[in-house]
């Protein structure tokens, strides 16, 4: 019989992790406030399971079987309780995980597993609006989630052994790889990628070198498959500010400071792709690489 799997947010994240859950042969219900995002989710996985088949990674078999295991939700309360594990990727936001965990753990048995795939916020923090501390846990998936190997699985304060080995187990079954890493700011990914994102900024800033010649030197020279600034239009500036204040409030080290430039390119909703101008212009096309014109 196959498991049932809920997951909570279906933006970005929510609908590449529920893609792979259901192409993993997972029962999933998606769950979000806005019907809008699960329609758009529903069309986003069928697109990109289109897009498999065109390379023939899967049959059209296989994609009709995982779009069949999907359904959504726009209700927590009705969603099925036979499930061991909830993975929430709503909204980064403090005080609204707070509030969805106290809704989940009212909800399900007191042995499902609650995971957030929180990109900054504290495991152990969101885990105390819960009676079940030791059954929450950080699965940091990256984007975008069908491609992406990695799952940094964040050991909050309590978590215990049991539910980090269900979620090392469960992650391998999805054909991806955990690696473990303790509760602190920024945990690994974000803690060493952020500074260096944040270098290639200030290096900008300082007119050390130009957006592309910045880029192609991480690329051309250490491998990088995108380089710093292109990696953070992607990411969001937003995104990246909130993570580097998240870090800089956790260790009130001068080092996880933000850029003065980044702080003045969100406040001008410069934020990347998804406001169509960051370090680079995606008016015409998402993937254009056309040096913004605030730097030319
Ligand atoms: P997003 O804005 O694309 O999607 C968030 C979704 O959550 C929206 O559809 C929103 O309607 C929904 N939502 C808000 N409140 C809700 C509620 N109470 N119940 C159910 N759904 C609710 O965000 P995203 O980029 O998918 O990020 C989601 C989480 O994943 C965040 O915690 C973020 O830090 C983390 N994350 C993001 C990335 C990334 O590259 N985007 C990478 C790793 C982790």
């Amino acid at each position: 019989m196959k498991r049932n799997i809920v997951i909570i947010g279906a933006g970005t994240m929510g609908n590449g992790i529920a893609h792979t859950f259901a192409q993993n042969n997972f029962k999933v219900t998606l769950v979000d406030i806005n019907q809008s995002s699960l329609d758009k989710a529903i069309k986003t996985i069928s697109n990109n399971l289109d897009r498999m088949v065109t390379k023939e990674k899967i049959s059209i078999v296989e994609k009709n079987n995982t779009l069949n295991n999907i359904t959504t939700n726009t209700n927590i309360n009705s969603t099925p309780t036979d499930v061991d594990l909830v993975i929430e990727a709503a909204t980064e936001n403090l005080d609204l995980k707070m509030k969805i965990f106290k809704e989940l753990d009212g909800y399900y048995a007191s042995n499902t597993i609650l995971a957030s795939n929180t990109s900054s916020i504290s495991i152990t923090e969101i885990a105390s609006s819960t009676n079940r501390s030791n059954k929450v846990i950080g699965m940091h998936f990256m984007n975008p989630v069908p491609i992406m190997e990695l799952v940094e699985v964040i050991k909050g304060y309590e978590t215990d052994l049991e539910t980090l080995k269900f979620i090392n187990n469960i992650t391998k079954e999805v054909k991806k790889i955990p690696v473990e890493v303790n509760d602190y700011p920024g945990f690994i990914a974000n803690r060493i990628l952020l500074p260096m994102i944040n270098e290639a900024i200030e290096s900008l800033h300082h007119g050390v070198s130009s957006v592309k010649s910045i880029d192609t030197i991480m690329k051309l020279g250490m491998g990088h498959p995108m380089g710093p600034l292109q990696l953070a239009d992607f990411i969001g500036l937003d995104v990246c500010l909130s993570i580097l204040n998240v870090m800089y409030d956790g260790f009130k080290s001068p080092k996880y400071i933000a850029s003065p430039l980044l702080k003045n390119m969100v406040l001008a909703g410069k934020l990347g792709v998804k406001s169509k101008e960051g370090f680079y212009d995606y008016s015409n096309n998402k993937k254009a690489e056309v040096v913004s014109k605030q730097f030319q």
